[in-house]
């Protein structure tokens, strides 16, 4: 379960200030399939990123299962964010040098996973997300949206329970943004990782479960949907 009470994030310039989270106070339970919408420059990649431990907000609390994560101290919050968060970030983009298969295993290195559990789990998340055969290709190599699966297996390799997604359909096409979709949507019924995700796209606010509106870093409306 995430918690979050009276965030408030506010970027100081030597011009403007801007409110970019404006007392945000939110409940995310396991399992949920959650969008989270607006205009541009609402706060909705600001808010993803505080809620994934990324930036910290100004004022306001973040728990994550119990573990609040203003009070880690840094390198305890790169272990916790290791340990239960993935990131479908497109400022986290793939690492060019490396193959699918490495790109997705990399992330695995950092825990204490022997190499043989690591290959066997970068192999079937690959598979699941319909990339294989392309395990040795370089992301050059690979469709935007062919990309976007990497980049979505990368961020279960570590078995998160939360997976955030900054706009995760951004430049895909059709079919590659259902395709997108359904991988998510199955790893979301069949392991129940939660997955909270930002977009634009009708298409995939329609798939969501929940939809959250931003405005102006405010809430102004919370919809969940009976399914
Ligand atoms: P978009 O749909 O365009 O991605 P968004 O809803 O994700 O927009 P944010 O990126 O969260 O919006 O930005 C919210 C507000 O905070 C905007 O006014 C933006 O200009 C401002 N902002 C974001 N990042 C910074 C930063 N690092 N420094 C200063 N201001 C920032
Ligand atoms: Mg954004």
């Amino acid at each position: 379960i995430i918690e979050i009470t009276n965030l408030h994030k506010i970027y100081k310039d030597s011009e403007v200030n801007v409110h970019a989270v404006n007392d945000v106070s939110l409940t995310f339970k396991e399992g949920e399939f959650a969008a989270i919408v607006g205009p541009s420059g609402s706060g909705k990649s600001t808010l993803l990123n505080i809620l994934g431990g990324l930036d910290v907000p100004t004022n306001g609390k973040i728990l994550i299962d119990k573990t609040d994560l203003s009070q880690l101290k840094s390198s305890d919050l790169i272990k916790f964010r290791m340990q239960n968060i993935g990131f479908v970030f497109q400022a986290y983009n793939l690492i060019p040098v490396l193959t699918a298969k490495e790109n997705v295993e990399f992330i695995m290195q950092l825990q204490n996973r022997s190499k043989q559990e690591r290959e066997k789990r970068t192999m079937d998340l690959l598979k699941e997300v319909g990339l294989e055969g392309r395990e040795n290709s370089r992301p050059a190599k690979l469709s935007g949206g062919q990309q976007q699966r990497v980049a979505v297996a990368r961020a279960l390799a570590s078995k998160p329970k939360f997976v955030l997604a900054d706009e995760p359909t951004a430049n895909l096409d059709t079919k590659s943004t259902e395709n997108l979709l359904d991988i998510m949507e199955e790893l979301n019924q069949k392991e129940n990782i939660t997955f909270i995700f930002s977009t634009h796209d009708q298409r995939v606010v329609k798939k969501a479960h929940r939809v959250i509106t931003l405005e102006d870093g405010k809430i102004i409306s919370d919809v969940r949907k009976s399914i």
